[in-house]
């Protein structure tokens, strides 16, 4: 790459300080390179102009149009004031109105003569118009269409750019000064035998026909090169940053399987595992004889059992001499971890110790204490372990249940933890996409749990509008009788826990009229009850004297009671799929037959149809994920979006699971005969994996 195109941006003609500001502030773009790889969102044909009778079938798309201006007045008064000026041509008249700029408009059109507009026409009163169009008389050709294209390039650009001249039409003329350099030159990234074997068109075409393309075809080719070397350079990257984490970082060898394991294997583990849950602790295991770093994400539906699994992988590293930690995204959860963890090692000798924002001072000051003498065997809690102060004696082993929560940076400050990084384990809530994986994980092993313990029946799910309520009392009325319990959920209605739990009280007093006492128990259970209230009120729930519990989702995570075999899902439509499938985990647990009921509004959002009807469809957490990626868009899965990973410009994550795993495999492949690539053929993917992450920082290479 030669320096002209590293050149700041700055120092393009027409950009200047000011300009330039803005375009490193909205829009990243810091050097003429990047400049280059802020690709149009669309093109507009300029190579046809429309006859004013065809716009009928070209209405709110963008159109060429020449004629002469016959008329031109300004009407309207205050805020309805506008010019308009009619144009003409030998099939009709099209009305042309501006709001705003009228001085400035009036003085530049004159009467009877000809122009080209360029613009979207709407139909209004029966009448052609087009809103504050391009115009330019015919004949002056303008600066800007020097650039002998048939295509305009629309580029995205925020109204503070366009404030200061930086409109779609400026930017296309900076890409285009540079593209037109004499002093230009786009070197190859790509070796040679890829590029014929995967038949791509050169870089400098491909950047040319990207911004101003020739034709359709060359257009699409020019995406298809630009589009796979955006995966595929992430690729290589994830997969070489995961080789040189286990080059650099020697990992905990830890060989023997001693006596917490055995013991509590034989003695406290409450049921057989599932074969799906042994497969993983072999795989875990093998990578802790391996010498290497374990990097390693572990997927498994609701309900599959990955605590246990982790409990018994914190084992054999405890047996080994070194210390384990868990990290959950909230305290509730981390609580949560917390007791069924001391409660399955009750009767061994295993320090388990809980840190979370709440940890009283004296407390912490104990258990630091005991942490960096190395007292402590496990230690669960919130981000509070990532603090500085949080010092182990011998880490072996991280586990962060992550619930799509933590960013790429957080995962990555608790590696530093030891000088020697501990072993990682990440845990999803519920399955991710495999693009998702493939991606945003991309640089860890995969291990699933693809099986669910036996004798689960698959959970029944109905779905219920409120008009249709009276029903659905009548049946869960039967399922009281039958001796079952029912578990009701409301939503987070605002990020508000009053708001909440105000919801909440009202369902309870319609849940009063409805299943009156002394006949029926019904209690309710929030966020803001002291711990004594909550322990009460659950005892009584798992002892079988309440019937009903009514909750917020503050608690909803977790709760294993196997009697309860009735999830209802109060405004199911204002839950998130993945947490719809996460709560229906809840039930289901026991030998009987469970059934989820979503209760929704009467009417539906299409959106929230569609969320409903997949969970009727699948009890596939697998399938569910890919629904909600497909619904939402990767943007709003939280956990991604620090990381700025799915900010792909070309790639789309949902449609082009082909290319990623495409793209992934040739990068496998070639890291494998050339893991640092520096035989000579691929010493331009190494110089432009250097360029690429340059400037945003390298979160998975720890040193
Ligand atoms: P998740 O994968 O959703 O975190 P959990 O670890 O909470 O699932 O396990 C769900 C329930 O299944 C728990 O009650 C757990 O004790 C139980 N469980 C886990 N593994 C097995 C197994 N192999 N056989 C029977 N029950 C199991
Ligand atoms: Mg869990």
């Amino acid at each position: 790459m030669n320096q002209y195109l590293y050149t700041d941006i700055t120092y393009l003609k027409g950009v200047g300080s000011k300009r330039a500001e803005l375009l490193k502030k909205e829009i990243a773009v810091y050097n003429f390179y990047d400049l280059l790889h802020y690709y149009p969102y669309r093109y507009i044909d300029k190579s046809k102009f429309y006859k004013i009778n065809e716009l009928q079938n070209n209405i709110n798309s963008y159109v060429q149009v020449k004629g002469v201006v016959c008329d031109m007045q300004i009407v309207g008064k205050n805020r309805a004031k506008r010019l308009v000026a009619t144009l003409q041509d030998d099939t009709g008249f099209l009305d042309l109105v501006w709001f705003n700029g009228i001085n400035y408009i009036e003085k530049s059109i004159q009467k009877n003569k000809e122009y080209i507009v360029f613009g979207k026409p709407t139909l209004f009163a029966r009448a052609f118009n087009m809103s504050h169009p391009e115009i330019s008389e015919v004949g002056k050709v303008e600066e800007s269409q020097t650039i002998p294209i048939p295509f305009q390039p629309f580029y995205i650009t925020t109204e503070k750019m366009k404030r200061s001249g930086l409109d779609s039409k400026n930017i296309s003329k900076l890409v285009y000064q540079i593209l037109s350099s004499s002093q230009i030159n786009i070197e190859e990234n790509l070796p040679l035998y890829l590029i014929e074997k995967i038949k791509l068109i050169d870089r400098k075409h491909a950047f040319f026909n990207i911004h101003f393309p020739q034709n359709q075809k060359l257009l699409k080719h020019a995406q298809q090169r630009l589009k796979f070397e955006e995966m595929f350079f992430l690729q290589l990257h994830l997969l070489q940053s995961k080789q040189l984490n286990t080059i650099k970082n020697k990992g905990h060898i830890l060989k023997k399987v001693g006596k917490n394991f055995n013991n509590f294997y034989a003695n406290y583990l409450p049921f057989e595992l599932t074969n799906a849950q042994k497969k993983v602790i072999k795989e875990i295991r093998s990578d802790f004889i391996s010498g290497k770093q374990m990097n390693r994400l572990l997927q498994g539906d609701v309900g599959s059992g990955k605590t246990i699994t982790s409990l018994l992988v914190m084992l054999i590293v405890i047996d080994n001499g070194y210390q384990c930690c868990m990290m959950a995204p909230t305290e509730i959860l981390a609580n949560q971890h917390y007791e069924s963890i001391s409660k399955l090692l009750k009767d061994m000798d295993i320090e388990v110790e809980l840190l979370t924002g709440s940890t009283k001072t004296k407390q912490r000051r104990q258990l630091l204490s005991n942490l960096k003498e190395g007292k402590t065997s496990i230690l669960i809690g919130t981000h509070a372990l990532i603090e500085n102060e949080v010092i182990f004696s011998q880490l072996g082993l991280v586990i962060i249940d992550e619930q799509h929560r933590f960013g790429v940076e957080q995962r990555a400050k608790l590696w530093k933890k030891n000088e020697s990084p501990p072993h990682i384990l990440v845990m999803t809530a519920t399955p991710i996409p495999r693009t998702l994986a493939m991606t945003v994980y991309g640089d860890l092993d995969v291990s699933v749990i693809d099986e669910l313990p036996v004798g689960r029946k698959p959970v029944s799910t109905y779905h219920y509008s409120q008009r249709n309520r009276n029903k659905l009392i009548d049946f869960l009325k039967k399922q009281i009788h039958i001796g079952r319990q029912i578990f009701v959920v409301f939503p987070l209605i605002e990020e508000s826990e009053t708001l909440d739990l105000n919801n909440l009280m009202e369902g309870y007093q319609n849940f009063l009229l409805d299943f009156p006492p002394p006949h029926y128990h019904i209690d309710f259970l929030h966020g803001k009850l002291s711990t004594e209230e909550k322990d009460d009120k659950m005892q009584k729930f798992i002892s079988g004297e309440t019937h009903i519990l009514l909750a917020t989702t503050v608690i909803e995570v977790g709760v294993d009671i196997p009697n309860a075999s009735v999830m209802l899902i109060e405004n199911a439509e204002r839950f998130g799929l993945t947490q719809l499938h996460q709560l229906r985990g809840r039930v289901g647990r026991g030998g009987e037959q469970s059934f989820c009921i979503l209760l929704t509004g009467n009417k539906l959002s299409n959106e929230g149809k569609k969320r409903i009807q997949a969970m009727l469809e699948t009890n596939d957490g697998f399938e569910i994920a890919n629904f909600d990626l497909k619904l939402r868009g990767p943007g709003d899965l939280a956990g991604t979006k620090q990381s700025g990973m799915l900010e792909f410009k070309l790639v789309d994550i949902i449609k082009d699971e082909k290319l990623i795993a495409f793209s992934r495999n040739l990068a496998t492949e070639i890291l494998n005969t050339d893991p640092q690539l520096k035989n000579k053929e691929h010493i331009c993917l190494h110089k432009y994996l250097n360029y690429l992450y340059r400037k945003t920082g390298n979160y998975y290479q720890i040193s």
